[in-house]
């Protein structure tokens, strides 16, 4: 290999820092970093290979008329540009990561060696099924975790997302509904519901109506009473709520909906506060998605995978998705698939087979499946119990060493779970929730969820999780305090945070509606880069 003769460019100036006063536009080892386009030419390449002879394409009108346009940079250029461009951003591995309705924690590394372990890395879900029992044995044993620490009948283990899980939970509640006749058409979901449930229900074909909040921050029980009738399918409840807090009266909730012949969802994604404390199984649940990438320590963010299996009662578990996993009397752990489905399913469900269908091709997400095991197997029983209880402490740790500086709209209700909300109620006039976000990058730390839930204006979620210790929250709760002053004072100077970061302020709302998603090359004479199409250019 040889090693191109591109040489030094200086990075293109970009809306930024502004002159920070090196030469370079570093700022010592934190590097700065223009597009692969900017500073590979697609005149040179990273190799150097003879020129192919001329041949007869044989491609006619397939052959490629315009130049590829491809940067040519060599192996070590390529690798430093996408390294710099790695430290430019955060991670669970790098600070703590406050981001509430997310969970974003530790991932032990045992998790991450059981998973690359060859026998589960290097397997092909198409593989004969007896040289994958160790797999199989995996994917049971992990469901039989989850239907115990809930307190369920079954669970579907192949939904590859929290909200994946809910299409299935509502797939198997209308399948219930239709082998009893019964078409309903609503399902109601609490006003301050992750966006996910409502689309949900909607991608089903439902109706959604919402249903008010309490000023103590729960579902208005009466109002969910008086709106229940022959119509509603469902409730979509999320518990612990997206508020941090219990909702105390869920088993009067179900049996409620119950009683008008529906079926209750719960959205699962806040189960690490409860896990080992509460089964809702006991509170009248029928499905429930647990997010494996939130309350059982797999990776997340950056696009997945994720993992959302859902746990059935025993009214709707006949109905869930193939395939499922069963052990046999001689101890064998069988993959139930169409052909076997009907004498298993006798055999489980005590009828033949009702599944809606498939959610998937194959099983479900096996990293995660095996990182999860590995997470629960290494806490055991009493240590998941422990994660809940410290999530839960230190969550209230971060809401009572500010409720001073920052309004806590539910803390007179009583302590919170594993997320503390805020509210930005007593910030001085043109000081907003997003002014104190930027400030906190400043400060080295991930901004916490914005502005959700939307019952509280400009809202605050704080999720430290359980893995965080008292030092790191000590720093987190000084940063997140100074700032607060600031922003009840009226400090000007959080308008224009953030100033260290190696970018400035985006416009948001252009990036977002707008998004730039692929380089064009500037006209030659200089002239300003095209307009991009709404969805970006290709
Ligand atoms: C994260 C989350 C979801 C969605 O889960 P995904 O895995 O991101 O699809 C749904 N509801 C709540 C409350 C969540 O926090």
């Amino acid at each position: 290999m040889t090693i191109n003769q591109s040489g030094w460019k200086p990075a293109a100036p970009i809306a930024g820092p502004g002159d920070i006063g090196t030469t370079t536009g570093n700022r010592a080892l934190m590097l700065e970093e223009a597009l692969i386009f900017e500073i590979g030419d697609t005149e040179t390449t990273g190799v150097d290979i003879a020129g192919a002879p001329a041949v007869e394409s044989r491609l006619g009108a397939l052959a490629r008329s315009a130049e590829i346009g491809l940067a040519g940079l060599s192996e070590p250029e390529t690798v430093r540009h996408y390294t710099r461009l790695s430290r430019q951003n955060y991670a669970i591995d790098l600070g703590l990561f406050p981001l509430g309705s997310c969970t974003m924690k530790h991932n032990p590394r045992l998790n991450e060696k059981m998973a690359r372990l060859p026998g589960f890395a290097d397997i092909h879900p198409l593989q004969p099924r007896e040289t994958v029992q160790g797999a199989l044995e995996v994917i049971n044993e992990l469901a039989f975790w989850l239907i115990d620490l809930t307190g369920m009948h079954g669970v579907a283990m192949s939904p590859k997302a929290g909200a994946h899980g809910e299409l299935c939970g509502l797939l198997c509640i209308r399948a219930a509904l239709e082998a009893r006749g019964d078409a309903r058409e609503v399902v109601l979901v609490p006003e301050s519901a992750h966006g996910t449930n409502p689309a949900t229900a909607a991608f089903c074909g439902y109706r959604v109506e919402s249903i008010p909040a309490t000023d103590a921050g729960r579902v208005d029980l009466e109002a969910l009473k008086a709106r229940l009738g022959p119509d509603v399918a469902a409730v979509m409840i999320t518990n612990p709520n997206t508020c941090g807090l219990f909702e105390p009266q869920m088993k009067e909730i179900s049996d409620a909906v119950h009683a008008a012949g529906g079926f209750v969802y719960c959205d699962g994604a806040n189960f690490n506060a409860i896990v080992g404390k509460v089964r809702p199984g006991d509170l009248g649940i029928d499905a429930m998605h647990i997010n494996l990438h939130k309350t059982f320590s797999t990776p997340h963010g950056g696009g997945g995978p994720g993992s959302g299996p859902v746990v059935l009662s025993e009214a709707l578990s006949p109905f869930g998705p193939l395939p499922y996993t069963a052990r046999t009397k001689d101890g064998v752990v069988h993959l139930i698939e169409e052909e076997q489905a009907d004498e298993f399913s006798e055999e489980h469900f005590g009828g033949a087979l009702q599944s809606f269908g498939r959610m998937t091709a194959f099983h479900g997400q096996m990293g995660m499946f095996t990182r999860a095991l590995s997470y629960i197997l290494s806490h055991g029983a009493d240590g998941l119990k422990q994660v809940a209880e410290d999530a839960v402490l230190n969550a209230n740790y971060v809401l009572r060493s500010l409720e001073d500086v920052l309004d806590a709209p539910f803390a007179h209700s009583g302590p919170c779970m594993h997320e503390a909300l805020f509210s930005d109620k007593g910030f001085a006039d043109g000081v907003s929730t997003l002014d104190l976000a930027k400030a906190l990058i400043d400060e080295g730390f991930h901004p916490m969820t914005m502005y959700f839930p939307l019952v509280v204006h400009g809202a605050m979620l704080v999720e430290p999780t359980e893995t965080e210790s008292k030092a790191a929250l000590d720093q987190f709760i000084a940063a997140l305090r100074s700032i607060a002053e600031r922003a009840r004072a009226g400090d000007a100077a959080l308008k224009s945070a953030p100033v260290h970061a190696p970018r400035r302020r985006l416009d948001e709302t252009l990036a977002a509606r707008k998004p730039v998603i692929a380089y064009r090359t500037p006209a030659p004479d200089g002239a300003d880069l095209p307009t991009p199409s709404p969805v970006g250019d290709r």
